[in-house]
């Protein structure tokens, strides 16, 4: 079937930038755009109207976690542990995984792909799915879904743990010596899924290697990653510099930064996604300073990506230093959603935002910066030029945003009004290899009021497991006191 998107107003992607292509004609066959420009006079099968809108290349998120996010709302927020240098992940956040079941895990999935499609992501880098559910049942749900995603499997050496709130300490893990079993069994593992589902549900689901983080994966593991990556030619991902704690457990464990360890075990590169990257040297939050900004340096001289997530860790106080800035030294750089809201676009709006505020300059981390970061960016990072761009041979993956709305109008750009003020309710439909996903704002098959009920129910029962996962004991309200006091009388 042929199909025209036409009377738009295409951002249009012209070999080497993206252009806005007034009144257009998108045409796409099966699953390829196959002519963008002002006219077309072949045949069509189908014409769809996109008058008012600005029609845009679905958008790529190169970090997220589709399991247990939705069930981070309210858990966190509004307070961090100051002990372990404000970072969330070490103490409260530990009582929340073991408290999800299998059941919950399903709905949240489900949940995250609505919300993420809802927002205009076409494209998706999960990590989360796959160990919450199962090897089949996270690839069935996600492909069946339609959207195109990278499921990854997780490796550790070893998981994080405090007994006292302060003292954060790894099992599998002597203080200078990993015991390698487990990590080299789930290295086994990922590269089984991998060689299993790497291009099933028509080649949307793709996976490539993910040792979780630099604080929970062993050199010898890191060394096995490169291996294998080279030699079946896989990408990698990594949690890399995310909190002030593990940035100071590196240096050590090593004497070396989380990129500096990085880069000598071979990591770093066109094919590596450096997840966050926050607390780099330089940073004032990582306690060593660094004129020469080598870390950063490290990431573009490799050509590595980062996936930068500001949304998290503003709630913590926290934030790069800055996005523009690894822009000017010349690191590719994709955005990601990490935890809740599952929401690209609010990312996008926080990054150009709060780089302005960090370099005190209004000029920097300007719309193009962010809308390149959201396509183009996050496609090439993930080796796909058919991705993040409206182009003959690109992928029919489009979102179309109103004009017509509260947000994007009046405007005199419309590419400023989208990275500023842009919501996922001005998200009208939404193509993934040319299947229609979204349609009038709504995600097909995707019943909300059903999905709410479900996972408020899943909430509930979370919120009474978790004082059995706690180390103390705690209850949601010790964990993270309520805002309001309820009404009394
Ligand atoms: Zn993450």
């Amino acid at each position: 079937m042929i199909i025209g998107i036409e009377g738009g107003l295409v951002v249009a992607f012209d070999g080497s930038e993206h252009r806005l292509l007034e009144d257009g004609i998108v045409v796409f066959e099966g699953d390829t755009i196959v002519h963008v420009g002002k006219s077309y006079s072949g045949r069509l099968d189908k014409r769809i109207d996109a008058k008012k809108r600005l029609v845009i290349p679905g958008l790529v998120n190169i970090h997220s976690h589709f399991a247990s996010n939705p069930f981070s709302k309210s858990y966190r927020g509004d307070g961090t542990t100051r002990e372990v240098y404000n970072s969330d992940l070490f103490d409260r956040g530990r009582a929340l995984s073991p408290s999800i079941t299998k059941e919950d895990y399903e709905k949240s999935v489900s949940f995250s792909v609505a919300r993420q499609l809802k927002s205009g992501v076409t494209t998706v880098v999960e990590m989360g799915a796959v160990d919450a559910l199962g090897n089949r049942e996270s690839t069935d749900l996600v492909g069946k879904s339609g959207i195109r995603a990278y499921l990854l499997k997780a490796v550790r050496s070893g998981t994080y743990y405090t007994e006292d709130g302060h003292d954060v300490k790894f099992t599998n893990f002597d203080g200078n010596i990993w015991d390698e079993t487990q990590g080299f069994k789930q290295l086994e593992g990922a590269m089984k899924f991998i060689e299993e589902y790497n291009g099933s549900h028509g080649d949307r689901i793709r996976s490539f290697l993910y040792p979780s983080a630099v604080y929970n994966c062993s050199p010898a593991i890191f060394g096995e990653t490169r291996r294998l990556a080279d030699e079946h030619g896989l990408l990698i991902t990594s949690h890399v510099s995310e909190a002030a704690l593990t940035f100071r457990e590196l240096l050590r464990w090593y004497g070396k930064t989380p990129m500096e360890f990085l880069h000598d075990m071979g990591i770093l590169g066109k094919d590596f996604i450096a997840g966050h990257s926050i607390v780099v040297s330089g940073h004032s939050a990582s306690g060593y300073s660094d004129p020469w900004d080598k870390d950063i340096r490290l990431l573009a001289e490799t050509g590595s990506t980062v996936a930068h997530c500001p949304i998290v860790f503003s709630r913590y106080g926290i934030a790069m230093e800055s996005y523009s800035k690894f822009l000017r030294l010349g690191v590719n750089m994709g955005i990601g959603t990490d935890s809740f809201p599952q929401d690209l676009l609010r990312e996008m709006s926080l990054a150009s935002t709060l780089s302005k505020v960090i370099e005190r300059e209004a000029s920097v981390a300007t719309s193009i910066d962010i809308f390149n970061s959201a396509t183009v960016c996050g496609a090439n990072a993930l080796h796909r030029p058919d991705l993040g761009r409206i182009a003959v041979g690109a992928k029919a993956d489009i979102a179309f945003i109103k004009l017509d709305s509260f947000n994007m109008s009046p405007m005199m750009d419309p590419i400023r009004n989208f990275i500023q003020l842009a919501e996922s309710s001005d998200v009208d439909m939404v193509f993934v290899g040319g299947e229609t996903l979204v349609e009038n704002g709504e995600v097909i098959g995707f019943d909300e009021e059903q999905a709410f009920t479900e996972l408020q129910r899943s909430m509930d029962e979370i919120a009474q497991r978790i004082p059995n996962n706690d180390r103390l004991g705690r209850s949601v309200e010790d964990l993270m006191a309520p805002t309001f006091k309820k009404w009394e009388g």
